[in-house]
């Protein structure tokens, strides 16, 4: 049972913003770079969560092809940060279920990536491309695999990609800002 009367009030809480101040200027989606690929324009979003429109949201492609840019924030009269609201909606779609519907690589990109900085405090592209490739491979053309795989040796032979994994120092602090702002119920898949 969730600890939210509204969907709207979940968001609120996960995301710091305040929709009821949004009134529909338009601008976020005016200077959205990716609003072409949305299912639904940025201002739109809004809209959707006051009306409750759960399902709906969290299985559509548009917080995936977001790319966090952050351009509605800066236009918002209001300084909603649709990127920050994005984000929760991300973890919640997660948890809901309801990410791989749409944009498989998209959001297992994001697992992967998320899972990497959580365990050392930066991306380690190793760890994090052998899994992100193993749970898509089916997706991935042969022609983008040979390309990675060449630029992979050219890399490795330059000791640019570091074999053995490091964690940073202060990882904890990393952690805790995880735990504070994505509150996903238990690990990532
Ligand atoms: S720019 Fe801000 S106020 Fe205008 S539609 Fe977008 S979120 Fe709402
Ligand atoms: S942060 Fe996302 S929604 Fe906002 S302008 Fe950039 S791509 Fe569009």
């Amino acid at each position: 049972m969730s600890e939210y009367k509204t969907f709207s009030e979940e968001v609120e809480a996960r995301s710091g913003q305040k929709l009821k101040l949004c009134y529909q200027c338009l601008k976020c989606f005016v200077g959205c770079p990716m609003s072409d690929y949305m299912d639904y324009k940025p201002n739109a979003i809004i809209r959707m969560i006051q009306y409750g429109e759960k399902k709906k949201l969290l299985s559509s492609n548009v917080i995936w092809m977001c790319v966090s840019c952050m351009t509605c924030g800066v236009r918002c009269p209001n300084d909603i940060d649709i990127s920050v609201i994005i984000d929760a909606l991300k973890e919640m779609s997660i948890e809901e279920g309801l990410a791989y519907k749409k944009e498989k690589k998209i959001v297992v990109f994001h697992e992967e990536f998320v899972r990497s900085v959580k365990m050392w405090g930066r991306l380690h592209e190793m760890t994090f491309y052998i899994p992100f490739m193993a749970r898509t491979i089916i997706k991935v053309k042969a022609r983008d695999l040979v390309s990675t795989m060449r630029s992979a040796v050219l890399l490795l032979s330059r000791f640019k990609l570091p074999f053995i994994p490091k964690r940073i120092k202060g990882i904890e602090e990393i952690q805790k800002l995880y735990e504070k702002g994505y509150r996903t119920k238990g690990e990532l898949k």
